[in-house]
């Protein structure tokens, strides 16, 4: 690991890593602020420098929802300044210039950017397990065999389980009975059976907790055969359980647009 002196005393190490693109601020006229969930350094956010001058070869690459491979500047143990600076990036996979003219999965794709960084409230911190389905929710949104909507709410029941609050699918959420049960309470934690099922549970389809669990395992053949209405039952629930347990709400959920292409 090679180490360059700064002014400040420490010494910055540079240092390699992949990652995903969440967001990107403007600091002054031609810096940015990049926020990057790396495979093994966690969230954190740098400063790409000179973006516009170099937008070529520099700041194109470094756009929301591409993966990119980088070299850093800053301490990866998170010692001295939060802030750490970009100094090389390659493109793996930019994204993102694929959503710029798909509204649906432009708005889904943000929903995922935003998850991550809320479900990563601590920056340096290693999630491989969010990292990787972060990745894999980009690239199967970029890729479109699924319905941007399926692969979404796909992405945020994992995301909800790498932070160990997945509603239950296959057991009662209150005693753990296994089976399907039919209604579904939120403040319990998911899907409940007769005897544990608290005042106001929903009562979903059961085509709609099927899909629901589909999307937790990952069973496309079930998820990309469920209809409208279930899908837009599913969503519902996903999202109702995924602002319970958030402290703010998403800005970026209710902006999904659900009108699906394939
Ligand atoms: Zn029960």
């Amino acid at each position: 690991m090679a180490s360059v002196p700064t002014g400040s005393g420490y010494r910055r190490q540079l240092y390699r890593d992949d990652a995903v693109v969440l967001r990107v601020q403007k600091l002054g006229e031609s810096d940015r602020i990049i926020t990057l969930l790396t495979r093994r350094h966690g969230r954190l956010r740098a400063v790409a420098r000179g973006v516009r001058r170099t937008m070529s070869r520099f700041g194109a690459r470094l756009e929301p929802f591409g993966h990119v491979d980088l070299q850093l500047a800053g301490s990866p143990e998170g010692v001295g300044s939060s802030l750490h600076s970009v100094s090389q990036v390659e493109a793996v996979a930019l994204y993102g210039k694929q959503f710029l003219t798909d509204y649906p999965r432009y708005t889904a794709a943000s929903a995922i950017a935003e998850t991550a960084e809320r479900l990563t409230p601590v920056e340096r911190e290693p999630s491989l397990r969010l990292f990787q389905l972060t990745l894999g929710a980009l690239k199967a949104l970029a890729a479109g065999e699924h319905a941007g909507g399926l692969v979404l709410d796909a992405y945020l029941l994992r995301a909800m389980a790498t932070a160990g609050w997945a509603p239950a699918v296959a057991e009662c959420a209150v005693c753990g009975t296994p089976g399907r049960h039919a209604a579904f309470s939120v403040p319990a934690g998911g899907a409940v059976c007769p005897d544990c099922r608290p005042p106001g549970s929903a009562h979903p389809a059961p085509a709609t907790l099927l899909l629901m669990s589909a999307l937790t395992d990952g069973d496309w053949m079930i998820a990309d055969a469920a209809e409208q209405p279930v899908r837009r039952e599913c969503s519902g629930l996903v999202a109702a359980h995924l602002q319970w347990h958030m402290e703010r709400a998403l800005r970026s959920l209710p902006l999904v647009d659900r009108r699906e292409n394939p």
